[in-house]
């Protein structure tokens, strides 16, 4: 079969080429993919800048955010042929941590985690791939190609747990909320966030191209300003840029009692001795900075639940561009007009 394999931490290595059918050892389900998101940790991991291969192996077979067709359910008692699934990413680390061994592997705390695609196990950009039946994710069927936006869509549902919960901690009756990047996991947050009691705000570069229209239509506010010029202080922010300077602006902007929460993983930004600073400013002002990454099962099924109940027109507009697995270099170049670009591996 054909798969899109990298040699991590080296640029330059990326190649769509033959590869060996997926082990059973890999999961008794057998899937075969429909279509692969593409996101800026797969971008990284092109550039050289991130990921692992399998123990033993030089070469990666990207690709976290998948979607696929049953071919054969295994040993799976819910699944059969021909049912939409998606692969979780993360696996427990195998000491466990306390963390992992009650399921919360998005929470792992000894870093021995391993991320399909990402961290030691191989991905979903291969034209078949098997998984453990215990991390399928069934879709619902009428969500069609849109289950691709799932795993995206895992990754802001457990951001916004996180937020709702730290907001427990005193009386907090949030009124304003400040997305700061309207890429996929951004757009997701504010379509999330919009359906909460809460004037939204999305702030990007871009001032053409689809972004602003999509934030428009979820009833929300689009700048283009930065963060600092806003009129307002939000009591909550989810930084998706993972930038350097925005990340110290919303810092310094935040209501008093508000919680921001930082999902993008960027590439530092000279901060220095600011840090401090920044650091007694949210002393003053009981903020709360929370990091959040991946997802455990539990956001896997309200990400179902929530993609399922959404507006499918407005999800549509979010994959922007559909490309062949033999073009995969391109699909992994950001255009301007980008928001959610994927790879088709067969017809949805
Ligand atoms: C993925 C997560 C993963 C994280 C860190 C993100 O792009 O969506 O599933 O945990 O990268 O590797």
């Amino acid at each position: 079969m054909k798969a899109i394999t990298v040699e991590p931490k080296k640029t330059g290595t990326a190649r769509y080429e033959d590869f060996p059918e997926p082990d059973v050892s890999e999961g008794s389900v057998l899937v075969e993919a429909i279509a692969v998101g593409v996101c800026g940790t797969d971008v990284e991991i092109v550039e050289g800048k991130y990921g692992w291969a399998p123990p033993g192996a030089s070469r990666l077979v990207l690709g976290h955010e998948s979607l696929g067709r049953v071919i054969d359910p295994g040993s799976s008692k819910s699944l059969k042929k021909g049912d939409l699934v998606v692969g979780i990413v993360r696996r427990p680390d195998p000491v466990p941590c306390p963390n992992c061994a009650v399921g919360e592997w998005d929470m792992c705390t000894n870093g021995q985690y391993t991320e399909r695609g990402i961290k030691e196990i191989h991905g979903f950009m291969s034209e078949r791939w098997r998984t453990e039946p215990e991390y399928a994710i069934k879709v619902d069927p009428s969500l069609g190609i849109l289950g691709v936006l799932l795993e995206p869509m895992t990754v802001i549902t457990k951001a916004l747990e996180q937020v709702l919960m730290v907001g427990q901690r005193a009386y907090w009756e949030p009124k304003t909320a400040l997305v700061t990047g309207a890429g996929p996991i951004g757009l997701l947050a504010a379509l999330r966030l919009s359906v909460r009691n809460l004037e939204v705000h999305v702030l990007d570069r871009a001032a053409t191209g689809p972004k602003p229209g999509l934030v428009q239509d979820l009833g929300a506010t689009y700048h283009t300003e930065s963060v600092m010029d806003l009129g307002f202080n939000p009591d909550i922010i989810i930084e998706c840029t993972g930038v350097g300077a925005v990340i110290a602006d919303s810092i310094r902007k935040v209501n008093a009692g508000g919680i921001i929460c930082l999902t993008g993983i960027g590439t530092g930004g000279a901060l220095g001795g600011a840090i401090a600073d920044f650091a007694a400013a949210t002393v003053l002002k009981n903020n709360v900075i929370v990091g959040s990454v991946n997802a455990n099962k539990r956001h896997w099924y309200k990400a179902g639940e929530n993609l399922a109940h959404s507006d499918r027109e407005w999800l549509r507009r979010l994959i922007t561009r559909r490309e062949k697995p033999e073009n995969f270099k391109h699909a992994l170049e950001r255009e301007p007009d980008d928001v959610k670009v994927i790879i088709q591996f067969s017809e949805d």
